[in-house]
């Protein structure tokens, strides 16, 4: 088979080789292999899909109550009426009257009788054979037929090289050491099955995934994974980095580092203190730091992120923080000046915003060296920023920046290539073995532990029908000197609209609130527009902050301790625990006020009531991790996850430590197989673990 005779859809799809298309396993089966007379059928169809087959009698278009197709077929026991709700002229064809169709669907009770509604259907001679394995049914993009796929599967399976593609070169010993009680199929026998499994076939443990042939592929692409993985953290040791070692310098409290510490309001906790020193000897090392600094909102990942870069600054290397908004790179940018420029080191700031004159200066600091922390948001990453010597990359919230967007800043010292430090920061957690497998290669540390005198914060759960309590609530909050945000919903398909609710609860509380200033802040605002509200909030001339989720990171204003979020229903678990983490962060009792508008989905409901009952990050992620799979709270696109087609970590975790053991004995006895098992299940995917 050659790819030209692909279709373009498939080869779309990346379906272009024998191999792809081998290992294009079914999402599910179809059982087509049991036919019943359409008399049967009207029995035993009631709530299950079953095979009938007939010819037809009648084809017919009705236009009322709407357009639709009704057709008829006949056997020697019964009759039974199909009803088409879309149809083409093909099918209309297919169906004419006297044509002998196979139909496959649930048989329901409609206005007229017994009818199935849109059943598969296929033309057939009239004693054609049934087939004898299950029907597989093949992941699909839009407009790509089964057929077309299920044909090209079956010539893939018998194209002549199909067999040294799948050929079984685990060796035997290996997997014997590592499989002592698993009675798993060679490779080409478990896809084979897969592909067409017999009548007979468990098809819970096929749907599942927990059958043998299905265990067989698993344990092989998380082998592949493993075995990227573990080059990956070859690779990274094989690079030069800077070693910033702490100075005696600094143990006498001299330089930027010593300098910091004495000027911090607070004392470190011990969570953050044990971070840092995982950190300081990261950094220390002579190759690359790829740390991933875990911990919940507010819980002080931002003076881990100033220590190191601190550490950079006292080796004479400059240092760079990046976030995924404006006004978060902006608080950051804040914060750093106001804690390292009366140790005299020079901050700048590059955001996308900046008028191309001041841009230019920036960047012409940054080349220089003169800019020693540079702050901003993607704009760093762009071409036209080149640092003179970055040690040090820190990223915030970096689940929100896509693969290709790291701060892999890379300079020649002589003839050797140095890599910067990198250092990334989330407030989503994740367990830390779950990151460590999806990752390409990183390390983890988690602060788990608040600052103390943090108040827990109230939530709670109030009907939109009680708006006007809420406000008046506000009123007297308001009162006490204390301020609060209202957030105003997602509104994902408009931004218009959004920002239209957005206008209006600014009105109405505007109104509402004489005595009070009210401000509000969106995603239209000019960076500096944004950045002369969020002054003003934190120097408390704006008492209540009207926003839309641009507030949902990072931003810290103590004294605010009351949010109240409108169409909570909304909004994802992770998105209001970060919202919600913008109070509790001063000395006042901190409340958050989760406003819903019914009819309340189920899940919207145990969300909510799950957000009231606890406020522990992990919970929550844990809730959100069931939901939603771990690849998409850490960011799919950079996580070793997207390797990965047929394992699912959290059901099939008790084979990671199998696939860790063979790839550390393939990695250390067999490499000539190494690189074609990665071939084999990873192809052009094997790249992306080496960033
Ligand atoms: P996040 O982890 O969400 O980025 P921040 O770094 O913004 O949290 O810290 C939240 C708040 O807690 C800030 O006001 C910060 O100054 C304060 N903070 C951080 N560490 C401590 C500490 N050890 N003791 C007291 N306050 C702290
Ligand atoms: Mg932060």
């Amino acid at each position: 088979m050659t790819t030209k005779r692909l279709p373009t859809t498939l080869q779309k799809m990346g379906l272009d080789t024998p191999l792809a298309l081998a290992l294009h396993l079914p999402a599910r089966y179809e059982d087509e292999t049991e036919l019943y007379t359409v008399k049967e059928a009207l029995t035993r169809g009631r709530s299950i899909s079953v095979q009938t087959q007939g010819v037809v009698i009648r084809n017919q278009v009705l236009f009322r109550p709407r357009r639709q197709l009704l057709v008829t077929i006949e056997d020697e026991t019964a009759s039974l009426q199909l009803r088409f709700l879309n149809f083409y002229p093909s099918q209309q064809k297919q169906m004419a009257v006297g044509a002998h169709i196979r139909v496959r669907g649930e048989v329901r009770e409609g206005f007229q009788g017994a009818e199935m509604v849109h059943p598969t259907v296929r033309s057939v001679v009239p004693d054609a054979a049934l087939p004898t394995s299950l029907t597989p049914v093949y992941p699909a993009s839009a407009g790509i037929s089964q057929t077309v796929i299920r044909k090209a599967v079956k010539q893939a399976l018998r194209d002549p090289g199909i067999q040294e593609h799948l050929a079984e070169f685990l060796p035997k010993p290996l997997m014997a050491a590592l499989l002592p009680t698993q009675d798993w199929p060679p490779l080409q026998s478990a896809i084979a099955y897969l592909h067409e499994p017999p009548a007979d076939a468990d098809t819970q443990a096929l749907l599942e995934r927990t059958h043998p042939a299905w265990r067989r592929v698993q344990f092989e692409e998380l082998l592949a994974q493993q075995i990227s993985l573990k080059r990956a953290h070859r690779i990274r040791r094989e690079r030069r980095a800077p070693s910033f070692q702490v100075l005696t310098a600094a143990n006498n409290g001299v330089g930027i580092e010593a300098g910091l510490i004495k000027v911090l309001p607070f004392k470190l906790t011990g969570a953050q203190q044990r971070v840092w020193s995982e950190i300081s000897d990261d950094v220390s090392q002579t190759f690359p730091m790829n740390r991933l600094l875990q911990g919940d909102v507010g819980s002080g990942k931002t003076v881990i992120a100033a220590l190191a870069a601190a550490r950079a600054m006292d080796h004479s290397y400059q240092a760079a923080i990046m976030a995924p908004t404006e006004i978060l790179a902006e608080q950051h940018y804040l914060k750093m000046k106001e804690w390292f420029e009366p140790l005299g080191v020079n901050v700048a700031w590059l955001s996308g915003s900046l008028k191309a004159k001041e841009k230019k200066l920036t960047q012409a600091a940054i080349e220089s060296g003169q800019a020693q922390l540079i702050i901003g948001t993607h704009a760093l990453i762009q071409e036209s920023v080149s640092f003179a010597k970055l040690g040090l990359a820190v990223i915030d919230e970096q689940h929100r920046f896509g693969v290709k967007q790291r701060l892999e800043i890379t300079q020649r010292v002589g003839s050797e290539l140095f890599y910067c430090h990198q250092l990334m920061m989330t407030a989503t957690p994740i367990p830390r073995t779950l990151a460590m497998t999806y990752y390409a290669d990183l390390d983890v540390s988690v602060i788990d532990e608040l600052p103390p005198g943090r108040k827990p914060i109230a939530t709670k759960v109030v009907k939109a029908s009680r708006r006007d309590e809420v406000i008046s609530g506000l009123h007297s909050w308001l009162g006490k000197g204390l301020q609060a945000y209202w957030v105003c919903p997602l509104i994902e398909e408009s931004e218009a609209l959004q920002l239209q609710t957005a206008m209006e609860s600014f009105e109405q509380l505007t109104h509402a609130l004489p005595n009070f200033k009210v401000g509000l802040v969106h995603g239209r605002l000019k960076s500096e527009e944004k950045a002369a509200v969020m002054a003003a909030f934190k120097a408390n001339e704006i008492q209540l902050l009207v926003a839309t989720t641009v507030i949902e990171v990072g931003v810290d204003v103590p004294n605010a301790a009351l949010m109240v979020i409108e169409h909570a229903e909304r909004f994802g678990y992770a998105q209001i625990h970060q919202l919600r983490g913008r109070v509790g962060r001063g000395s006042a009792d901190s409340v958050c006020i989760l406003m819903y508008a019914e009819p309340l989905s189920l899940a919207a409901k145990e969300r909510l009531q799950t957000l009231r009952e606890t406020s522990d990050g992990f919970v929550i992620a844990e809730r959100d991790l069931s939901l939603r799979g771990p690849g998409e709270l850490l960011g799919a696109k950079q996580s070793g996850d997207a390797m990965l087609r047929f394992v699912d970590l959290q059901r099939d975790a008790w084979l990671i430590e199998l696939a860790q053991q063979a790839a550390d004995r393939l990695l250390a006895d067999h490499l000539d197989l190494v690189e074609r098992h990665l071939e084999r299940w990873l192809g052009s995917r094997a790249e992306f673990l080496k960033a």
